[in-house]
């Protein structure tokens, strides 16, 4: 028969192989409307036997014993279930090659936000110049941590409004021996580097519309709605955002900051409002403007 991996009311306790159980969920997680099936599959199944997930193709005949198995069904009900995402089931999402860990306080770092590193990192050339970064919003840390990776002679400040969130952050820096380089502030905005001037800030800010949240995935429901939304709109931290950001660049300094792709118009907008220039959009992986791009004057004034 067909059952689920814990073979409950099938009477018998049959055995199950890595390859059985991963096309049992994979079916399973489908059906459920999952949108990545085997690739979740494969990384609880993975997670539950304590291995990586490539390992899994080299054990496809491999029996998995009842207690595996156990672990395994808690994690299959979690995600289909309750639509927690696999990041939040592994407590790590990988960004930029790195390993977060991630918890309910920060949101999962998203693979198109790597579109800013790059987008950053061509813009900081000078591999001598100890570049100043703000990632405002660090959330895990992810853009600041990169950033750091990638640029080991940079000051790089990372903001929150969320204490437990900096946790998180400075315990990444830590788990990634980047915590020298990275200073870490509590506070909302700009308010935690008054006065201070940065030759790049970058930042992944909380731009969707509470106005669409029913119409967002459900799994979206277990990340910190602090760091997702942005107000009715979605445009309540945004628009302050560009409006303060040019009194906290350097001259010559870059702006780079995530939207939704139907805002990058609107951020551009601001930019050049606020009176920085060379705005531009950025595209992401997709295809789709992931990232607003701007630059102060080299003026002093
Ligand atoms: N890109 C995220 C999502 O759509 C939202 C991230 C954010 O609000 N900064 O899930």
């Amino acid at each position: 028969m067909s059952g689920p991996p814990n073979a409950q009311g099938g009477g018998t306790d049959r055995t199950w192989t890595v390859l059985e159980l991963l096309q049992w969920t994979t079916d399973h997680f489908a059906a459920k409307g999952l949108e990545s099936p085997r690739l979740d599959a494969e990384l609880l199944l993975a997670h539950a036997l304590g291995l990586r997930r490539l390992d899994l193709y080299l054990r496809y005949e491999d029996l998995v014993g009842a207690a595996e198995r156990a672990r395994y069904r808690e994690l299959i009900g979690q995600r289909a279930g309750e639509r927690m995402p696999v990041s939040l089931l592994l407590g790590e999402k990988e960004f930029w090659s790195l390993r977060f860990r991630v918890t309910p306080d920060v949101l999962t770092p998203r693979p198109e936000s790597e579109t800013l590193v790059e987008a950053a990192l061509a813009r900081l050339p000078d591999a001598e110049r100890e570049y100043t970064i703000l990632d405002l919003g660090t959330g895990s840390g992810a853009l600041a941590l990169a950033l750091a990776h990638e640029k080991p002679r940079a000051r790089v400040t990372a903001t929150d409004l969320s204490g437990a969130a900096l946790e998180v952050a400075r315990g990444n820096a830590e788990a990634l021996d980047l915590a020298q380089g990275v200073r870490f502030i509590e506070g909302s905005l700009f308010e935690p580097v008054a006065g201070e001037q940065f030759d790049l800030i970058v930042s992944n800010p909380p731009y969707l519309a509470q106005s669409r949240a029913s119409a967002l995935p459900p799994e979206l429901a277990h990340e910190p709605a602090e760091a997702l939304f942005g107000g009715e709109d979605g445009l309540a931290i945004l628009r302050p955002l560009f409006a303060q950001a040019r009194e906290h660049l350097a001259p010559g300094g870059w702006l780079i900051v995530e939207v939704d792709p139907d805002q990058a118009k609107a951020g551009m907008d601001w930019a050049v409002a606020s009176g920085l220039g060379e705005a531009a959009a950025i595209k992401d992986l997709s295809g789709q403007s992931r990232a607003v791009v701007a630059r102060r004057g080299m003026e002093r004034a």
